[in-house]
């Protein structure tokens, strides 16, 4: 059988008012970021082998990257969360790690068969706007 598509975090929020998905939102969502540029490095390889790392801009950047686990529901990685708290301390640079929010369901996600355990490794800069001051520590 083959394996029915579940909906992801980003399907899910699509219509909140504060997911952003395109650049005009971005620019809404964070009007003192002037460009970044975020690697998200996924577990395992990529379809044309080699590391899956996938870069995202004010171009390209949603809400949330979706998980590549095709059993998870709701899952993703909060990219907006993170941009938000890096915004909120002016923080040039981000490193971290981020888990996957879904859980292994049913395609409608009624069942819960257990967290998604989907990690991703997040690392990028961030620049803002230049009438903005860094703030020092
Ligand atoms: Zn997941």
């Amino acid at each position: 059988m083959p394996i029915q598509r579940r909906q992801k975090a980003s399907d899910v929020f699509a219509n909140t008012k504060w997911a952003f998905r395109t650049k005009g939102t971005f620019e809404q969502a964070f009007p003192n970021i002037a460009d970044c540029r975020i690697e998200v490095t996924f577990e395992g390889q990529s379809p044309l082998g080699g590391p899956d790392v996938r870069i995202y801009t004010k171009e390209n950047a949603s809400e949330y990257v979706d998980c590549k686990n095709p059993l998870c529901y709701n899952g993703g990685f909060n990219l907006g969360d993170l941009l938000r708290a890096a915004e909120a301390e002016r923080k040039t640079e981000v490193d971290q790690w981020m888990f996957c929010q879904g859980y292994e369901g049913s395609p409608k996600g009624r069942r819960n068969y257990g967290p998604c355990g989907a990690n991703v490794i997040v690392k990028g800069t961030i620049t803002y706007r230049a009438n903005i001051e860094p703030q020092t520590p």
